[in-house]
């Protein structure tokens, strides 16, 4: 007999919270606001495309960076929104959602022992993604309440084995942005270092209140060193898809294609020429943010019948509410609570923190039906 032991790459490790929430809403027949996925239909003519392409027969391998006419559309619209001149040839690669390009873009770059500043509460790929490439994270707390990025605490993280930095903007959890000085403060700490911009831009469209969305595409010399990544699940309402891409010079790309070509290779080929002729449409992104920005909102107006406190969100499908009017439970046990006794499924945000915090905040997901986000209020107003 031979021992199949597996020593873990990933020991510390369990199932992500995003399926732990959905698994105990589904057993208790929650309302799910936890995990960040729309309840309301995606485009029918988007499904329809996708449909015709199927039956036009492309359903064999694209090209293994993606389909040239739809990175075509897509350098068109870099150059429209961030005045960025990329080659669709060279520079973009279409990959099977926004975690694989992250995870891709960390793999291409670490060498063991090679450290990664991140901004906690993360986004709950980027510790493991790190780690299993023999990475070291070095996290960062964002300043509560307004979640945002003390930049002496980063520069003095900063040393000879710093890698890269992760940016998320607009931020998941906490619907966070960056502002021009964070542009500024984050420019000042990497130029003439070798630090490269891991840069999650999956919510570069939801985005509210007026506020632009600071790309890295934006600013050339911030762009050299960056990888930037980015969802069509969460443009076109389609989370399940799991279709992406991402973004970056020449050189990084070339590297990052090595990776991908032996990993995923190509993506599903009928959606890449559906989007190609869907992309098109401008307004179906450019009218993305005023749509969430209303639901946001709607949310937010319902919720003042509860005892539940919002804090500040600018952008993504999530707000943050405090239930420190209610209780001071650790988030894991009231969002469990939650659940199991009054029927709706939150995020609790400690889960976004390497090592346990507990500020009694949850995040709650509000791109749903207004009826959805009516019915979980109704719940949640039994809460004393
Ligand atoms: N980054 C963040 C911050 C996200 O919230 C998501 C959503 N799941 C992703 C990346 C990944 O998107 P995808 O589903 O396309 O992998
Ligand atoms: N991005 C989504 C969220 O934050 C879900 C991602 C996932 O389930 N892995 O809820």
């Amino acid at each position: 007999m031979t021992s199949t032991t597996i020593k873990s790459k990933l020991p510390s490790v369990g199932t992500t919270i995003f399926t732990v929430m959905s698994s105990l809403a589904a057993k208790h027949s929650a309302i799910n606001l936890g995990q960040g996925f729309p309840d309301f239909p995606m485009h029918e003519e988007l499904i329809s495309l996708v449909y015709q392409a199927m039956k036009n027969g492309h359903n064999q391998y694209v090209h293994m960076n993606g389909l040239p006419a739809l990175r075509e559309r897509l350098a068109e619209k870099v150059q429209a929104l961030y005045n960025n001149n990329i080659s669709a040839e060279k520079e973009i690669t279409i990959t099977p959602g926004g975690t694989y390009a992250l995870y891709t873009a960390l793999t291409t770059i670490l060498q063991p022992g090679d450290e990664v500043i991140l901004f906690e509460p993360a986004y709950d790929s980027y510790i493991p993604n790190i780690e299993i490439n023999g990475g070291v994270a070095v996290t960062i707390p964002l300043e509560f309440p307004g979640y945002t990025i003390n930049w002496d605490t980063v520069r003095k993280k900063i040393n000879i084995k710093t890698k890269a930095i992760i940016i998320n903007t607009p931020h998941n959890p906490t619907g966070s942005v960056l502002s021009e000085n964070d542009i500024e403060q984050l420019r000042s700490i990497v130029s003439n270092t070798g630090i490269f911009i891991i840069s999650d831009e999956v919510y570069e469209h939801l985005i509210f209140d007026d506020k632009p969305h600071l790309s890295m595409l934006r600013y050339p010399d911030l762009y050299e060193r960056s990888f930037v990544c980015f969802s069509f699940g969460k443009v076109y309402h389609c989370t399940g898809w799991k279709m992406g891409y991402c973004i970056a010079p020449e050189p990084l790309m070339k590297e990052f294609r090595k990776v991908h070509q032996f990993n995923c290779f190509t993506c599903f080929s009928p959606v890449q020429f559906a989007l190609e002729t869907f992309i098109q449409e401008k307004n179906n992104y450019l009218q993305l943010g005023k749509f969430l920005q209303q639901k946001r909102d709607y949310f937010n107006n319902s919720m003042q019948q509860t005892k539940f406190t919002p804090l500040p969100s600018h952008g993504s499908y999530f707000q943050l509410y405090s239930y420190e009017k209610i209780s001071n439970e650790p988030e894991a046990a009231f969002a469990i609570r939650l659940t199991e006794e009054y029927g709706v499924a939150t995020i609790p945000v400690a889960a976004f923190y390497k090592e346990g915090v507990n500020n009694n905040v949850l995040r709650f997901c509000f791109a749903k039906k207004e009826s959805t986000l009516d019915a979980a209020v109704e719940r949640l107003m039994k809460i004393s």
